[in-house]
């Protein structure tokens, strides 16, 4: 919705931001209605996160930035709420990594698949996998496990950013290093995360970016360091208790938009 204008002064104006970007990828066809359902619920903890990159978050997107220099073929998941929310940061940190992007939709659709590559494209990135769909997560069922067989039916890791419970342990069952980005420490997706970064994607993305760009000079002694530095049930009891403590504060009056 361009034609409402958010005053940078306002207190929760990124909040207010990403909620208009999300309905702009609605009226362009990138993001699905139920789109608008996920962002809702990612709003809620977000809220109670205080809209900040917490501590523990930081320290996962690092993790990630590590497993993506690493990686052989790292592949960047693309769904209708990022390609709407960050595409440009996407592009840029597949150009950082060297990572692909792929489309990968929950609905999927061949309008909205096209859609969302165009808009990669307007935002700078040149190849976008997704569209030959030759390959299969298996276990899920006939649409929802079309992947690239040279996409991320390749990749050894992949970043999925707001991944469906389903998928996101099929590809784990699949041996992949998975990256996952979701603000609910609670969701299946973030529970079987190689490396849940529990954060709203807007701040994740750049900042996993300015982790790799960090890092790019680390040896990959280095780098095996800060992976295994990391540890993923540590993080999800930080992130919980981070939302409890923003239950807490709310008594406080602290959030108040
Ligand atoms: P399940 O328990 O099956 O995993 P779910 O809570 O994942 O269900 P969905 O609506 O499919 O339900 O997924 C949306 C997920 O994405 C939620 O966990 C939500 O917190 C998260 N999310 C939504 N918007 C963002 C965002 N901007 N950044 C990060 N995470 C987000
Ligand atoms: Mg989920």
């Amino acid at each position: 919705m361009s034609d409402v204008e958010v005053p940078e002064s306002h207190p929760r104006y990124e909040s207010l931001l990403t909620r208009h970007r999300i309905e702009e990828g609605v009226e362009k066809g990138i993001t699905s209605r139920q789109g608008l359902i996920a962002q809702g619920r990612g709003e809620a903890f977000d809220y109670l996160l205080g809209e900040r990159t917490t501590g523990s978050a930081d320290a996962a997107a690092r993790a990630a930035a590590a497993h993506l220099l690493l990686a052989d073929h790292p592949v960047l998941s693309v769904n209708g709420n990022v390609a709407a929310l960050c595409p440009g940061e996407l592009v840029e940190l597949a150009e950082v990594v060297g990572a692909d992007l792929e489309v990968n939709l929950f609905n999927r659709t061949d309008e909205r698949m096209r859609a969302i590559v165009d808009h990669l494209r307007d935002h700078g990135a040149e190849a976008v996998r997704g569209l030959t769909a030759d390959g299969r997560i298996p276990g899920i069922d006939h649409e929802r496990a079309k992947v690239d067989a040279e996409g991320i039916g390749d990749a050894d890791v992949v970043l999925v950013p707001l991944e469906d419970g389903d998928r996101a342990e099929a590809l784990g069952a699949m041996g992949k290093v998975e990256l996952v980005v979701d603000l609910n420490p609670m969701s299946r997706s973030a529970q079987v995360a190689t490396v849940p970064i529990v954060d709203n994607v807007i701040r994740a993305i750049p900042n996993v970016t300015r982790h790799a760009r960090d890092l790019a000079d680390a040896s990959e002694a280095e780098l095996h360091a800060v992976v295994d530095g990391f540890d993923a049930e540590t993080t999800l009891a930080a992130a919980e208790r981070a939302i409890r403590e923003g239950v807490d504060d709310e008594g406080d009056g602290e959030n108040e938009s």
